[in-house]
């Protein structure tokens, strides 16, 4: 599909949704094409008061909506991932245009972001709960779970369509309704979910979607309203903590997918060509810029000259370039101020000491940064401490397991980790001293809609995924029964 028909199709100039109805603004801003620079839509931009009719929309929609059959909900989510599978080339377009990641994975995001509602549709009709007699024998305690209320979704950039689904899905199968604000960067993927949703049978008012530039202002006016019972971010760990804070005047109930500083670990007897594959999905899926990306590299000094070899010459072999080239592997970064940063990052790194020991080209055009080897990192380094989000490998050798662990947990994330080793053993031993909510053992991925996705310290709050991320969205009410 072409994007200028892929972004009509989701009509960014009415891209205000609530209760069903696409609404057009006064005020509108530009969505770019990252890999271009150019301007791909105008899309309507929502103030406090549609922030409110969206939340009224929501509200009016959430009895009924709360009531309806596990089974009519499994359902509805079913027919939505198959629209989504269906719609997989125009998402895939939408995701490449504003996002700027390559064709494959973008495909593979939208993939990924169906599998939610398929997950969920699953998950919708498994009620669980207990029957059982306190211990004192005087009452029967029945044990249920009831839709929390309206939720307030909002989530960033650089998965625009697995964010908002991994949240949708979930919230929909517990009987929430929802109001969304997807990143200013990336409105145009979640309106195209919007629209697979009415068309899977969502009944009006259950999801809203509120692009905006005053995101704060909207959030604000969401976490201020007596009826909207909680809040599901995704984003930095800096913009979590106010929307903690502001969630704490009203006891919000807070689940946060926050930032990360994953940590890669080589050991001695690793097979290091399949590190090396592990290593190059870990960190260059997305161009780096995922909240799982490996953000630092410690390699056994047994195989550190190999590794550096090899992933070299990967780096330096790796395709940067458009979407609208399908053998594009790596594509640009969001924005100008994103290349700044972490190009910032690099020249301290070097300033520190570190040694650029392999790049690759970029093309002339758009928001790229070349994929970048550091090597001679020193343990303490800023470059460690910080989220990159970009194409960048630090690499640091280690000796020393006890002072390995030291490092690795020498931060305030606790996302995810990753552990290449050649005995299971030794990488379980490795693995369940990190502190963090995933470890991915011999393989550089650990997303999975039926796993628990979440972080420790501050990288977050709660889970998505799995099961438990259908109790995100849920109350857990007793009765307590005197026969
Ligand atoms: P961000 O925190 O800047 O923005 C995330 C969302 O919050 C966007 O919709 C943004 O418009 C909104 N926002 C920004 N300031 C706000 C405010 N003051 N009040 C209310 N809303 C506000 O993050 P980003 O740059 O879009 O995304 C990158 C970050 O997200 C990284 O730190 C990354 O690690 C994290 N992330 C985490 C996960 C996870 O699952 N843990 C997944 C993806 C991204």
């Amino acid at each position: 599909m072409d994007i200028q028909s892929a972004v009509a199709a989701v009509d960014p100039g009415h891209g205000v949704r609530v209760g069903g109805r696409a609404l057009a603004t006064a005020h509108t801003f530009t969505v770019t094409d990252p890999a271009t620079t150019s301007t791909l839509a105008e899309v309507s931009s929502a103030g406090a008061d549609l922030a409110t009719a969206a939340v009224d929309a929501a509200a009016d929609a959430f009895t009924a909506w709360a009531s309806t059959s596990p089974r009519t909900r499994s359902e509805i989510l079913r027919a939505a991932y198959e629209l989504m599978i269906g719609d997989a080339d125009h998402l895939t377009t939408l995701i490449c245009a504003e996002n700027g990641k390559p064709q494959s994975d973008a495909r593979a995001e939208a993939t990924y972001a169906a599998e939610f509602f398929r997950w969920f549709s699953e998950e919708a009709v498994r009620t669980d709960g207990s029957y059982g007699l306190s211990p004192a024998g005087a009452a029967r305690t029945v044990v249920t779970h009831r839709p929390v209320g309206v939720a307030a979704l909002v989530t960033p950039w650089n998965f625009p369509a697995a964010m908002a689904t991994r949240k949708i899905a979930p919230a929909l199968a517990a009987g929430c309704t929802t109001v969304l604000k997807p990143a200013r960067e990336t409105p145009l993927t979640a309106l195209a979910i919007a629209q697979i949703l009415q068309r899977a049978g969502v009944p009006d008012g259950v999801v809203n979607v509120v692009p905006t530039t005053a995101s704060s202002e909207i959030v604000g006016t969401w976490l201020a309203d007596d009826r909207v019972r909680k809040v599901s971010f995704t984003g930095s760990t800096g913009v979590g903590r106010v929307l903690l804070r502001q969630a704490a005047d009203r006891v919000v109930n807070a689940s946060m997918e926050l930032g990360g500083n994953a940590p890669f670990v080589v050991t001695s007897d690793a097979d290091v060509t399949a590190a090396v594959d592990g290593a190059m999905i870990a960190k260059f899926r997305g161009s780096g810029q995922a909240c799982t990306a490996a953000n630092r590299f410690y390699v056994h000094s047994a195989v550190m000259d190999e590794f550096v070899e090899r992933f070299g010459a990967a780096i330096a072999a790796l395709r940067v370039g458009p979407a609208s080239d399908p053998a594009s592997e790596v594509g640009p970064l969001i924005n100008a101020h994103a290349v700044e940063t972490v190009q910032q990052l690099i020249s301290g790194a070097v300033q520190e000491g570190a040694t650029v020991a392999a790049t690759s080209s970029i093309p002339d055009r758009g928001f790229f940064l070349a994929p970048t080897l550091l090597t001679d990192v020193q343990p303490d380094a800023a470059i460690l401490a910080e989220e990159i989000f970009g194409p960048v490998a630090p690499v640091v050798s280690w000796n020393d397991e006890d002072d390995l662990l030291a490092q690795v947990n020498n931060t305030e994330y606790g996302l995810a980790a990753y552990v290449f080793s050649g005995r299971l053993q030794d990488a379980l031993h490795i693995a369940e001293r990190i502190d963090a909510g995933m470890v991915g053992i011999n393989r550089g991925i650990v997303s999975d809609p039926s796993a628990p996705f979440g972080g420790t310290k501050q990288s977050g709050l709660g889970r998505e995924g799995a099961r438990i991320g259908l109790h995100e969205f849920q109350e857990t009410q007793y009765f307590s029964i005197q026969d």
